[in-house]
């Protein structure tokens, strides 16, 4: 790597007196203040003035307007502070989201021992993501008081990523100030390396059938749960449906919701199903979607009334991220794998069957690793920050800030 060269200094003063809290205290104040999806302007606030009483141009801080493109209305974009760069270096981004599930509006941390805990039974303490959020909140407030040298950086927080990875996946790339390496915060071991995810699609599919008396005319009906149950146990019996795995690709599918049917006297002529397939293979994932559609397709062909009507199926559908992996070389890879050994541990390179803003970072054309920040049990009231993995987090981030 070419020397780091200091430049001129940043073109604002560190302010020394100003009280920047420690991570815990500020995760505990992150926790606090209420944050689901598409509700995020309160803790997007609290970021910002954390950000300018630690010294921040209030000029670099600024909101996309991400939040405008995504299925539910949000009350506000994803936050977006740069700080300029003390060293020549490619620039840095560090992230991670501030929404939190619904079950964690209402979150009361209590300390025991290393771990925080839910002290409101049935809510959880929004670890996902608050920690990941004070995390890189933490290295940015650190660097503002101090005079570490560090690249030029861009630190993102976005919304809705509970919901879909909206916030991501309508990020303004152009107000980024394009980053070279990225790294986001979200999940549990501080030493696991995320270079990869599978990629969804969801899909909703609709029977219409005909409607008749159960008791008089049954054979006049055309029975749309008939349909469904036909085409599930089809996909079941081939093998389509859950766990797959076909001549060495592998993937999953799911039918996770079936609504129909209003009376046991009524041939039922609607059923509505959601159902999911993932892979990390994308032409693969294809097929399975495509499989799905061929069962309903021949199982309307199945059911016929005594006049010759069939059913219909109607589909929709939407990729909800696109699966990525990262090479072994990639600068982000290295540098966070690098960091972890320096701070004493070894990585753990992993992929996941989850998504990730990391899936659209990626396929936008950032590579962005994802790191643990100490969470456990996320999205259950049962939700625990185990404190030494979410301080080891902020202690990779600030050294992955500085470039080191
Ligand atoms: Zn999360």
């Amino acid at each position: 790597m070419a020397s780091a060269k200091k430049k001129s200094q940043s073109p604002h003063t560190p302010p020394q007196n100003n009280h920047v809290p420690a991570p815990l205290e500020l995760v505990l104040q992150l926790m606090a203040i209420p944050g689901a999806s598409g509700d995020e302007q309160q803790i997007a606030n609290f970021v910002r003035q954390t950000l300018v009483d630690a010294g921040a141009d209030p000029k670099q801080i600024r909101y996309d307007q991400a939040h405008l493109h995504t299925p539910i209305d949000g009350n506000t974009g994803n936050l977006i502070f740069k700080l300029p760069g003390t060293v020549r270096a490619p620039r840095r981004l560090l992230m991670s989201h501030l929404d939190t599930v619904p079950i964690c509006v209402g979150s009361l941390p209590v300390r025991r021992g290393n771990r925080l805990l839910s002290g409101n039974p049935g809510h959880g303490i929004g670890a996902d993501n608050r920690a990941g959020v004070a995390v890189i909140l933490h290295t940015a407030t650190q660097l503002l008081q101090s005079n570490l040298p560090h690249p030029p950086l861009t630190f993102l927080w976005t919304v809705q990523e509970e919901i879909g990875l909206h916030g991501a996946r309508n990020a303004n790339l152009s107000m980024l100030g394009n980053p070279k390496l990225a790294f986001n915060w979200d999940g549990g071991a501080a030493d696991k390396v995320t270079v990869g995810a599978t990629g969804g699609y969801r899909m909703q599919i609709e029977i219409q059938g005909l409607a008749s008396h159960a008791g008089n005319a049954p054979e006049q009906g055309v029975s749309a749960i008939a349909i469904a149950a036909i085409a599930i146990a089809d996909l079941q019996q081939t093998g389509w449906h859950g766990d797959i795995r076909k001549n060495g690709r592998r993937g999953t599918s799911n039918i996770g919701v079936i609504q129909g049917g209003n009376a046991t006297n009524v041939v039922a002529d609607h059923v509505f199903l959601r159902a999911e397939a993932r892979s990390h293979d994308a032409s693969f994932r294809k097929q399975i979607v495509k499989q799905i559609e061929a069962a309903f397709k021949r199982a309307a062909k199945k059911v016929t009334s005594s006049k010759g009507k069939q059913g219909k199926v109607k589909f929709r559908g939407q990729l909800d991220y696109e699966a990525f992996r990262l090479a072994p070389d990639e600068p982000a890879v290295v540098a966070a794998s690098n960091v972890i050994r320096q701070l004493g541990h070894e990585p753990v390179l992993s992929v996941t069957n989850g998504g990730l803003d990391a899936n659209w970072m990626s396929s936008r054309g950032i590579p962005t690793v994802t790191l643990g920040c100490g969470q456990l049990h996320q999205h259950m009231a049962q939700e625990e920050l185990h404190i030494p993995t979410f301080l080891l987090a902020c202690d990779i981030a600030l050294q992955l800030a500085r470039a080191n």
